[in-house]
């Protein structure tokens, strides 16, 4: 709840739990992306008129929809969570950058380990991020339905096909999964089936699932109502009915709305009409909610009407939000709602927030691009190790008043443009040919100070 904002709304429930935002981390390749499609299609086949066929950087799988998959497995009753927000992004990089208030953006993540490839370098990576977070998470061991000896029978549950099975010495499966739980335990983690665990919070709870076939995904989805569920009550206070707080993921230009803002909103409601403060590149932007649009049920993606207005959203939601003046909103920015006449009060938190991960420039030195506020300040703290200057860092891709502004480095080795996760705009091409200015682009942040190392390296030797 914000400090500055404390009317408080009729339709309040004291007791209200909201959504839990989840991340889907793991190597690359190991099925991120194949999950989500297949928890987002599920959604669609079982919600009907809730389906979501479009998104906004985050899909609702609402809690009627998963007691719907999951059979006897859930009972809605037990639960009072309105159901599972997942961030469509996945992967440690939107994990990590992308923050609220208070730290990550996501409340839990699921990792996913491919059950016959193991243990690899982003797995590792991504536990880390997460014991480092304290993030509470659960494992997909996926792509069962890849592993030799496998044979479920169709409809029964996996733990029953498993159990049945685990006797049979050439059972692969099992033998994948032993290991994928001494992995866990090598990290100090306590792992296990999930139906043998009682406390996910304790204990890691691993679910074999394939997106592929579909198998285990509500055995997985259930697992993570129950782990929010005691993790939301422990540890959110939220108030779901006070004045909305959210985070940019992206800033598009839509048709016949200019410049919008994908925007996953993690406390509170947004109405069309509020007044709301937005990080901009400068000052915080205030300007007011024209729409509230969110994806139409069912929407072909070519159509034109992709989505449809809303009167009012309630965290946690996906939501674009239309509204004048937002071309120097930044995706990783905080959005919140001023209700009453609190502005100059809320632009102070959103500055404040901002500062956080304000970046210390110099004199002289690089310039920085990078696609959110987390991942440059991840590309500073690196840059800070290497002890490299930075002139300039902002969010954004790469345009020509980022050549403009390197071409003024009066050392020809800062003379450099280094960018995360961007693109170059056509006249930005042109500008750093014109001026001779060097990109360096790259999505990896330790590679990309390397390349620049590198490159100061040959043009020490080349003036010696
Ligand atoms: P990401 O890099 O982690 O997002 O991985 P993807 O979702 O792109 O999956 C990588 C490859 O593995 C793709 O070819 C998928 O079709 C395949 N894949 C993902 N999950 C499964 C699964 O459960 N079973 C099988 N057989 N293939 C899968």
């Amino acid at each position: 709840m914000s400090d500055t904002n404390t009317e408080s709304e009729s339709a309040a429930d004291p007791g209200a739990l909201r959504t839990p935002i989840v991340a889907v981390l793991g190597h690359v390749d190991h099925g991120k992306t194949t999950l989500l499609d297949r928890i987002r299609g599920s959604a669609v086949q079982e919600g009907e008129a809730g389906a979501i066929t479009q998104h906004i950087g985050a899909t609702a799988v609402p809690l009627e929809t998963i007691s719907d998959m999951a059979g006897s497995l859930v009972d809605p009753t037990d639960f009072d969570l309105p159901g599972l927000l997942f961030i469509d992004t996945p992967g440690h990089h939107s994990f990590s950058t992308l923050r609220s208030r208070g730290g990550a953006l996501a409340d839990i993540a699921v990792l996913v380990v491919d059950v016959n490839d193991g243990f690899q370098p982003q797995t590792e990576e991504a536990i880390d991020i997460l014991k480092r977070t304290g993030t509470p998470f659960v494992v997909a061991a996926n792509k069962v339905d890849t592993t030799p000896g496998w044979n479920p029978q169709e409809g029964e549950p996996i733990q029953r096909s498993l159990e049945k099975q685990s006797d049979r010495a050439e059972n692969r499966l099992n033998e994948n999964l032993y290991e994928l739980i001494g992995d866990l335990s090598g990290k100090g983690f306590s792992a296990d089936f999930y139906w043998r665990v009682q406390d996910f919070q304790s204990n890691i709870g691993v679910v074999p699932v394939s997106a592929m076939t579909g198998e285990g995904i509500p055995d997985l989805l259930t697992v993570l109502m129950g782990l929010s569920q005691r993790y939301m009550k422990a540890e959110m206070a939220v108030d779901v009915a006070g004045p909305g707080v959210g985070t940019v993921l992206e800033v598009k230009d839509e048709r016949g709305f200019g410049a919008t803002l994908d925007v996953v909103l993690y406390d509170g409601v947004v109405r069309e009409g509020d007044t709301i403060v937005v990080g901009g590149r400068d000052d915080p932007i205030v300007t007011e909610v024209r729409a509230l649009l969110q994806p139409r049920p069912n929407a072909e993606i070519r159509t034109e009407k992709r989505f449809e207005r809303v009167d009012e959203v309630r965290a946690a939601a996906g939501v674009k939000i239309a509204a004048p003046d937002l071309d120097e909103a930044m995706s990783g920015a905080p959005v919140r709602v001023v209700r009453g006449d609190d502005v100059d009060a809320v632009k102070a938190e959103v500055r404040k927030e901002l500062a956080r991960i304000e970046v210390d420039t110099a004199e002289d030195g690089v310039v920085v691009k990078a696609d959110t506020l987390g991942s440059l300040e991840a590309m500073a703290n690196a840059l800070e190790e290497a002890e490299v200057p930075i002139l300039r860092a902002e969010v954004g891709d790469v345009a020509p008043r980022d050549v403009t502004v390197a071409q003024t480095a009066n050392e020809e080795h800062h003379r450099v443009i280094l960018g995360f996760n961007v693109d170059v705009l056509a006249d930005a091409e042109e500008a750093l040919e014109r001026t001779g200015v060097r990109l360096f682009d790259d999505d990896v942040i330790y590679q990309l100070v390397e390349e620049y190392e590198e490159y100061v390296e040959e043009l020490e030797r080349a003036q010696q």
